[in-house]
């Protein structure tokens, strides 16, 4: 008897949790559902779930012993290829696989770093030539010069030791002063810099997510993205355990939809983001209506600003059609601002600027019980080099309002320049319109990769796009010389291929990634793989 009564005491509350931990399971997952079911509406859940069943099915069908074989074998063959491509160099340089057990001469160096600047597939000439799209964002020489100097100057400070180094903390404080002024901050607005537009992006996912989880209690953060925005935000989503929402743009606007992204929003929201312009196709997004739900739904809405950088805020000035994307807007809490894009400051330099001091804050750092000390921070690096921001803080002040003004008007006018010309060619389409530097095109009747590849026979080396397939050039001072060369090779290109007919299976390196199909698959295991094999070319020695 008293053995049965002690069962029961003991089954008893056990039953009961149970049941609570199940109600709370279910209620977790339904909540879950619910949102999902809200978020992208009835059609957007089914096509969610098929997509996922298709992902799903792919990942069996690859798992197979017989496919795994074949990709397996494919891995190896792009493994040997990118090899061959990327760590190819002549073998009159000197390899360095462990140390020189004693040091080389300072005249050896020097030799060497001659040998190795003469070194590149693409020479320095041809980068310079104006055909590569956006990976040199050049002030012209003599800026080159200066900020060598100022970098060469204040080479050994840190800004992690503003009483050893107050000069660079002057600099520092001053670039983002600049900068927020630039992007008409209020009173109380505040910034810090980065090492790169990603760590921006990093630090006001980062930031917001703190805030939502200090004044609201936000456990699972979620925060929503148009489908076009840099993937720096699903960097952070990922290194942050942030969900990430895709939000699809408009088919002929290209912005991204509003009425989805309102749907999306809920109660673990904790970011909305917007493009001014983004990426792949230079658009800016409506961010005037995304500011007016922030506003509503009382969200913190980011800007994404570094490609835009020092070009957007001089488009009204210089004469162009603008859009509102700044501080002005009452919704827009932060902004990130690249000086190392059109800002022509040295690689690695970014700024993110904030509303208030108060958001700011949620971005650092503190440690009070580390044995090293008190231990404070403002972004993701410990020690940072003052030489480079010694080199933007002199490539800000030298080219000053009216430099960054001719150089917008420079740089959008080759834009307009290449727009213009593309749109007089038969069988090319732009996408959307493009008010800033970028300007991406696509062809209804050729392969947009195959044309690529054409364009790169000619000497250009455009950037690729896919969903929907297309390239862009994001110009810079140095393409305002070759606007009307870019429009006639695209035409050649055209009738290049029209002549040769469509079949014509191409062995270019465009076609190779993104015409193989592979990039279209819905399983992404074999694209990660490939992009993973990559990475690992870079680190081989
Ligand atoms: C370049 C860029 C970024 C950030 O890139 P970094 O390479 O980290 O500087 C972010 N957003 C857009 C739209 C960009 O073009």
């Amino acid at each position: 008897m008293s053995g049965v009564i002690s069962t029961l005491r003991t089954q008893y509350p056990l039953g009961l949790l149970k049941n609570v931990v199940f109600t709370l399971w279910l209620l977790r997952y339904t909540t879950k559902a619910y949102r999902h079911l809200i978020g992208r509406g009835l059609i957007g859940s089914v096509k969610d779930i098929h997509a996922a069943v298709t992902r799903w099915a792919w990942g069996l069908l690859l798992k197979l012993p017989s496919s795994r074989k074949k990709i397996e074998a494919e891995i190896a063959g792009a493994k040997e290829q990118l090899e061959m491509k990327l760590v190819n160099y002549p073998q009159t340089l000197r390899r360095f696989e462990t140390l020189p057990s004693s040091g080389l001469s300072e005249n050896e160096v020097r030799e060497e770093l001659q040998a190795l600047l003469s070194f590149s597939s693409k020479p320095w000439s041809e980068i310079q030539s104006g055909q590569v799209s956006g990976a040199v964002y050049h002030g012209g020489s003599d800026l080159s010069t200066l900020t060598s100097e100022a970098y060469s100057l204040f080479s050994l400070s840190n800004p992690l030791h503003p009483d050893i180094f107050p000069a660079v903390r002057k600099m520092e404080a001053e670039i983002v002063s600049m900068v927020l002024r630039l992007f008409n901050a209020p009173d109380g607005a505040g910034g810090a810099m980065t090492s790169g537009g990603t760590e921006s992006i990093l630090m006001a996912v980062k930031g917001a997510r703190e805030m939502a989880r200090v004044e609201r209690r936000v456990r699972e953060p979620e925060m929503i993205v148009p489908r076009t925005g840099h993937a720096a935000f699903d960097k952070a989503g990922h290194y942050f355990g942030v969900k990430v929402w895709h939000v699809d743009v408009d088919p002929i606007t290209y912005k991204v939809n509003i009425a989805d992204v309102r749907r999306l929003i809920n109660p673990n929201t904790i970011l909305l983001v917007g493009s001014a312009p983004n990426f792949p196709h230079g658009i800016i997004d409506d961010i005037a209506a995304l500011s007016d739900l922030a506003v509503r739904y009382e969200i913190p809405l980011h800007v994404d600003c570094c490609l835009g950088s020092f070009i957007v805020p001089f488009l009204e000035r210089a004469g162009f059609a603008s859009e509102p994307f700044d501080f002005r807007l009452r919704g827009v809490t932060s902004i990130s601002c690249d000086t190392h894009k059109y800002g022509f400051a040295p690689k690695g330099t970014s700024t993110i600027l904030y509303r208030s001091h108060h958001l700011r804050q949620y971005q650092y750092f503190v440690s009070t019980d580390w044995p090293g000390g008190v231990y404070a921070s403002p972004s993701i690096a410990g020690s940072r080099p003052g030489a480079l921001l010694a080199g933007c803080w002199a490539a800000m002040v030298r080219v000053g309002e009216e430099g960054y003004l001719e150089s917008c008007k420079e740089i959008v006018g080759a834009a307009k320049g290449v727009e213009a010309g593309l749109m007089e060619i038969d069988g090319i389409q732009i996408i959307g319109k493009p008010l800033v530097s970028v300007v991406a095109f696509t062809s209804t009747d050729l392969n947009i990769y195959e044309i690529g590849d054409e364009l790169s026979k000619r000497g250009w080396h455009l950037n690729a796009l896919q969903s929907p397939p297309a390239l862009h050039i994001a110009c810079t001072r140095l393409t305002v010389p070759v606007v009307d060369k870019l429009v006639q090779d695209v035409r050649d290109a055209v009738q290049a291929l029209n002549e040769e007919g469509r079949e014509k299976g191409s062995e270019g390196s465009m076609m190779a990634l993104y015409g193989s199909g592979v990039t279209e698959m819905p399983d992404k295991s074999v694209v990660r793989r490939l992009a993973t094999v990559f990475v690992d070319t870079l680190y081989k020695a």
